[in-house]
This record gives structure tokens, C-alpha cells and sequence, in this order.
């Protein structure tokens, strides 16, 4: 480590001021703490992950920011997911319970950018261009850390608690050698902004719009001032025969979804194509003695439900809870952090149980003919919402639509196999009765 000039003194330190990070500063401040946050980029910054959920809607709202960031954001009334002859909207008036019927479409470098200025506001030490280059912590109150900011000069910081929020860079997942990719969800986006791209029409021009390919899925998602983010997971296999350029390739990639591309007929590239690769992947820990971790520096899941930043906020407001019992009376941690852990993990499973049967035949013709018998349908929409905590009505309803899936799932299965038995018997007929099959040339 190289020699550190100035040392800052505080009792939270908080990584990374993206949503995560900016949630928990905010908080922890408001409740009377000294709160540094570095953030290694200068905000406003590009950043994806545009499309929040209406769970989010009451986390705005908490921290005091909602009127500001709906100034910002696109109205997104719902999702629409394909079938054969075009799409299914599923609104989010119909979920159940509380969760508000809407949500926000965002730009990230203005909505990151609110939210760090808000925790500004709110008392914290705010300081964008300054990277965490070294970090341990050994307790409550053993917090070390080393910084710099973006014209080289170096300084220390001594906290009581860190809050690990630095997104996918995962500082601490990775100091501490607990991050694990998952090895089922390699993929990788390629994405960008366009203008004249055609929206939905009436009140669902600011919904977002998913697309199945047989190698991945894409995203159509209204921005503010005409642009349309738009962009392509896709699976490792499909993404080896790449050649060409990234916006040649992500041309390509949509020419396989027609419907997609027909709303792209006036569309002109606003910027710059980007990719980012290889991204699934959890923490083995999400906290221990002195610590947390908020958002994506613990674990990303595939954004096909657009769940991050909700995920992020929601666990980052948690997390604020957390810290500040555990700062008051640290005997509480453990317990707090098993509660905490459990509860996230849960969360997160609801979304992942979706997203790895997603671009499955039986998921496909589920969420094009949703039936909504005994409201499961009305609970996948509060799903969709981001509802996957608290409400006991919309668990209910989840597991029975998974009970559905796989029942769907064998009954296919059946008779697929009951149709290979048939094909057989009848092939093996024709033979042993000297015939030749019609179909054995
Ligand atoms: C292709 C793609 C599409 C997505 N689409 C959606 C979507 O539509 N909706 C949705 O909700 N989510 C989406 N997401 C997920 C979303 O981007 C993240 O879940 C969300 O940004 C997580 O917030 P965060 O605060 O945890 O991390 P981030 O937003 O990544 O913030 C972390 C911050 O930490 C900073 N940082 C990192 N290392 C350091 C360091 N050493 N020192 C100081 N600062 C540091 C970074 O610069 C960054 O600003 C998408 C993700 C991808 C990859």
C-alpha cells in the first residue's frame, strides 16, 4: 500500500453511490450518523438498468425523493411479454395488496445522480471520483479503508461499519473471495439508446416490452425525450459466433425478432452500442461482523423482471436498519444479519425461480395465456410488480403457479413420450409386417 496523505474519520462507510449506496447513506444519516460515501465515477454517469418496479415507488416516497424522480421518468403503467399473434400486457393495477399500479422508466445518469445529490442533502459526506483501492475490517468499530480520488491523491478513512455498495465491481466479494458466478446463467447484454423507435400505443407507451429469441431475450424500454433503451441478453453459445461490430451484431441479434424490429423502422442509434459480459453471480455471505453488503455488490440476477434496482433499494434501506440497531447495540448483529440474509435470499429466489424457466416452452405459453383462475395471475403481476417479501396472498399464489408449470411441464413431457412410443410401435409394425414406412427414406 502506498503511503496515504489525509484520514477521514466517520461512522459509516459506504461503497459505491448508485442506488444501493445512496439509499442506505440517506437513511443511516437521517438517524444522526456520520456517513462518507465515495463513489469512483462523477455523477451524472451512464449506467443500465432503467426500468423500475412499483415496489420501488414506496421506497422513493421514504426517502423524500418520489416527486423529483417522477419529474424524471417515463410512466410505466405495465410489462408486455409475446405470444404467437403479438403481446400480452399485464398491468400492474391488478396486483394485489399495496404495491402502487406503477412504476417509473428512468435515465440512470439522472436517476443516480438525484439520488447521490439527496443524500448529499441528507448530511452525507457525498464524494463522487473517489475509488476504494483497499478496504478490511476486523468488528464493529475496525473498519479500515484507502481511497483516491480522481486526480491521484490518496487518503485513509476509520469507520465503525462499512456498507459494501459498490454494484458489480463487488469490493468486498471479491477482498474477501466469496463471489461465485453462476455457471447455469453466463450470458452477457449488448445494449444502446435510440430515437423514433414506435412505443405502444395510449396509456401503454411507456411500458416496457420484452422479447424471446432462441438465444436470449430483449428489452424495449421508453426513456424520457424520445429515446428507447434497447437491448439483447444472450445466451454464451450464440454470443461465440459474434463478428463485426457490437452495433452489428446487436442489428443482427434483433433481426431474429421480427416484431421487435418492425417497431425500429425510423430508428436511429443515440450514442454508443455497449456490452457488458459474463454476469450472474451471488455471494457465498451478504454480511458479517462489521459489515454489509447492499444491491448488486452481493448478488445480480439475470434482468429479465427488471428486479435490481428495487433489490438494491430494498435491501439497502434494510441494511440502513441494520447498521444503525447494530451501532446502538452491537450484541444484536448477528442475530439482525441471519434475519437480514433470510430475508433477502427469499426474495431473490422468487425472482430466480422465474427467471431460469423464462425462455422455457411451458413459461412461454404460460405468460402468453395467463388464466386467472383463484387470481394467479393477478399474483404473477404482483410479482412482476416487485411484491416478492411480505404479502402471504401473492406467495400463495406464486406457488401455485409453479404447482401449474410443473404440471404443464409433465403433461408434456407425457405426451411427448407417448408420441415417440406411438411413432415406434408403428415404425417397428410396418416393419416386421414387410412393408417399408412411408417416411423411411
Ligand atoms: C444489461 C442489464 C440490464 C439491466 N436492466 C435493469 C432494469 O431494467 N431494471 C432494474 O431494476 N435493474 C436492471 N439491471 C440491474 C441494475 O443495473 C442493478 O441491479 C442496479 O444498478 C444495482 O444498484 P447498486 O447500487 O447495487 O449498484 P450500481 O448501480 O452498480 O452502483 C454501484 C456503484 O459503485 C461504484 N463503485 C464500484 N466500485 C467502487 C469503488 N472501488 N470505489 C467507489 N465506488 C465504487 C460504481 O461506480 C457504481 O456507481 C440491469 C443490469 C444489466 C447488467
Amino acid at each position: 500500500m502506498e503511503q496515504a496523505v489525509d484520514r477521514i474519520e466517520c461512522d459509516v462507510l459506504v461503497i459505491g453511490g448508485g442506488p444501493a449506496g445512496s439509499t442506505a447513506s440517506a437513511m443511516l444519516a437521517r438517524r444522526g450518523h456520520r456517513v462518507l460515501m465515495l463513489e469512483k465515477d462523477v455523477h451524472p454517469r451512464f449506467h443500465i438498468g432503467e426500468s423500475l418496479l412499483p415496489a420501488n415507488m414506496p421506497i422513493l416516497e421514504q426517502l423524500g425523493v418520489l416527486e423529483r424522480v417522477r419529474e424524471l421518468g417515463v410512466l410505466k403503467l405495465g410489462a408486455d411479454f409475446p405470444k404467437e399473434d403479438g403481446h400480452v400486457t399485464f398491468h400492474f393495477r391488478r396486483a394485489l395488496g399495496a404495491t402502487p399500479g406503477y412504476a417509473l422508466q428512468v435515465r440512470r445518469d439522472q436517476f443516480d445522480h438525484a439520488l447521490f445529490e439527496h443524500a448529499r442533502e441528507s448530511g452525507v459526506d457525498a464524494r463522487d471520483g473517489c475509488k476504494v483501492t483497499s478496504v478490511a475490517v476486523d468488528g464493529i468499530g475496525a473498519v479500515c479503508a484507502e481511497a483516491r480520488t480522481g486526480d491521484g491523491r490518496a487518503f485513509a478513512v476509520r469507520a465503525r461499519y462499512l456498507v459494501d455498495a459498490s454494484g458489480r465491481d463487488t469490493v468486498l466479494g471479491n477482498a474477501l473471495k466469496l463471489k461465485r458466478r453462476n455457471p447455469k446463467h453466463q450470458s452477457a447484454a449488448i445494449f444502446a439508446h435510440f430515437r423514433g423507435v414506435e412505443r405502444r400505443a395510449g396509456e401503454d407507451q411507456g411500458n416496457i416490452s420484452i422479447y424471446r429469441f432462441a438465444h436470449g431475450w430483449a428489452w424495449f424500454i421508453p426513456l424520457p425525450d424520445g429515446l428507447m433503451s434497447i437491448g439483447c441478453v444472450c445466451w454464451p453459445d450464440y454470443l461465440k459466433q459474434r463478428r463485426g461490430s457490437p452495433e452489428a451484431f446487436l442489428m443482427q441479434t434483433l433481426e431474429r425478432m421480427p416484431e421487435a424490429r418492425e417497431r425500429m423502422r425510423e430508428a436511429t442509434l443515440e450514442g454508443e452500442v455497449r456490452v457488458t459480459g459474463n454476469y450472474s453471480y451471488t455471494c457465498t455471505r451478504m454480511a458479517g461482523p462489521g459489515w454489509i453488503m447492499a444491491g448488486d455488490a452481493w448478488a445480480f440476477v439475470d434482468p429479465v423482471f427488471s428486479s435490481g434496482v428495487y433489490l438494491a433499494m430494498h435491501g439497502a434501506m434494510q441494511a440502513a436498519d441494520l447498521v444503525d440497531a447494530s451501532l446502538r447495540e452491537p450484541s444484536r448483529e448477528a442475530a439482525l444479519q441471519r434475519a437480514f440474509d433470510r430475508r433477502l435470499r427469499r426474495g431473490v429466489r422468487v425472482f430466480s425461480w422465474f427467471i431460469h424457466r423464462f425462455n422455457s416452452p411451458v413459461m412461454a405459453g404460460l405468460f402468453a395465456q395467463p388464466r386467472n383462475v383463484w387470481r394467479i395471475e393477478d399474483g404473477i403481476v404482483s410479482m412482476l410488480a416487485g411484491d416478492v417479501f411480505d404479502d402471504r396472498e401473492v406467495m400463495k399464489r406464486v406457488h401455485a403457479f409453479k404447482f401449474i408449470y410443473l404440471a404443464r411441464g409433465l403433461s408434456m413431457a407425457t405426451r411427448w413420450v407417448a408420441d415417440w412410443r406411438e411413432r415406434r410401435r408403428q415404425a417397428r409394425a410396418a416393419f416386421s409386417g414387410g412393408t417399408t414406412p412411408v417416411d423411411s427414406a
